[in-house]
C-alpha cells in the first residue's frame, strides 16, 4: 500500500461517512417496509447492532436495500483491508490503486486497468451478489 497516512484517513472518513449513512437509509427503509408490509413480524429494529439490522434485512429480503446491504458490506470489507493494511492494493495485479480512483469509488478492490480488463470479460454480468 503506496498511499499517505494523510490519504488514508480521508479514505477512512468517507467510508466512514458513507457506512453511517447508508445506515442510516436503511434502517428508515426497515421502519418503512415494516409498517407497509411486516407489521409487527420482524419485532422491533431500533435497539439492535448494525450486523443485526443487516441480517434482519437479508432474511426479509427487501429489494430496495439489497443494494444498500451490498454496498455496506463492500465498505466494511473496505474497512477489514485497512485494519489489515492491504487496503488500495489491485485484488488482481497487486499495484496500488490510484488515490483519486479510491476516493470516487473507496470500496475499489481493483486498479484502473484491470477493472477495465474484467468490464470487457464480464460485460453483462452483474457482480452484485448479496
Ligand atoms: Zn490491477
Amino acid at each position: 500500500m503506496d498511499l499517505t497516512p494523510e490519504q488514508l484517513g480521508e479514505l477512512q472518513r468517507i467510508i466512514k461517512q458513507r457506512h453511517e449513512s447508508l445506515l442510516t437509509e436503511i434502517r428508515g427503509e426497515v421502519a418503512r417496509s415494516r409498517d407497509e408490509t411486516y407489521g409487527d413480524i420482524a419485532g422491533p429494529v431500533t435497539d439492535t447492532g448494525d450486523e443485526a439490522v443487516a441480517d434482519l434485512l437479508s432474511d426479509l429480503d427487501i429489494a430496495e436495500v439489497s443494494r444498500d446491504l451490498q454496498e455496506v458490506r463492500e465498505l466494511e470489507a473496505a474497512q477489514t483491508r485497512i485494519a489489515g493494511g492491504t487496503y488500495g492494493d489491485c485484488a488482481e495485479c497487486g499495484a496500488t490503486i490510484d488515490f483519486e480512483r479510491l476516493r470516487a469509488y473507496p470500496v475499489a478492490t481493483r486498479c484502473i486497468d484491470c477493472q477495465r480488463v474484467r468490464e470487457k470479460t464480464y460485460a453483462h454480468a452483474s457482480e452484485a451478489k448479496l
